[in-house]
């Protein structure tokens, strides 16, 4: 069967990076995504390997930071997360903040969490259909959970479940 990404079931790939691990930001980066309202659809520590690192990160494999990049993300595992929702690409964009993360918004993970442009704490899929190939490059269908949250009763009005 395959992975359901419409409507409610949209999903997205989030990455707690490696400076994240080390500055002990898990568990306040996970407490964003739920709090909003969003569902944990996967959950897993992974080590990055080079083939995986280079397919994630193709759009930049010809920048000069490339390398140091890939060193950075394999400085330890990072956590892969899929979290779904309505329209959820969108919504966890806004949430994680602008790249150069001294410059995101107050209130942003990056913005409340981070100085860097590189190391600034979380990945997240940055369209829909990237969001569809990330997902799918880091999770096994049998690792993503389809399950009923009573809580989207009161996250989403009638017309939108
Ligand atoms: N990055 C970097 N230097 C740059 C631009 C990007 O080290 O000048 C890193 C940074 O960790 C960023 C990642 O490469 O999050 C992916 O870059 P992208 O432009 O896709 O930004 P994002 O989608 O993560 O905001
Ligand atoms: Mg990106």
């Amino acid at each position: 069967m395959a992975i359901e990404f419409d409507g409610l079931k949209e999903k997205t790939l989030v990455l707690v990076k490696p400076d994240a691990i080390q500055r002990g930001l898990i568990g306040k980066i996970v407490d964003r995504f739920e709090t909003k309202g969003l569902k944990l659809v996967g959950v897993k520590m992974m080590a990055l390997d080079e083939a995986l690192l280079r397919e994630h990160y193709a759009h930049l494999a010809d920048k000069p930071f490339f390398t140091s990049l890939a060193k950075f993300m394999q400085g330890s595992p990072v956590i892969a997360m899929c979290w779904e929702g309505l329209e959820v690409v969108n919504a966890v964009r806004l949430l994680c903040g602008i790249t150069k993360a001294r410059e995101a918004e107050a209130g942003s993970i990056r913005g409340d969490y981070a100085m860097s442009v590189s190391c600034n704490v979380v990945h997240a899929s940055d369209n829909v259909g990237n969001a569809k190939r990330e997902v799918s490059r880091f999770f096994k269908e049998d690792e993503l959970h389809d399950y009923a949250k009573s809580e989207y009763n009161h996250v989403y009005a009638e017309d939108e479940r």
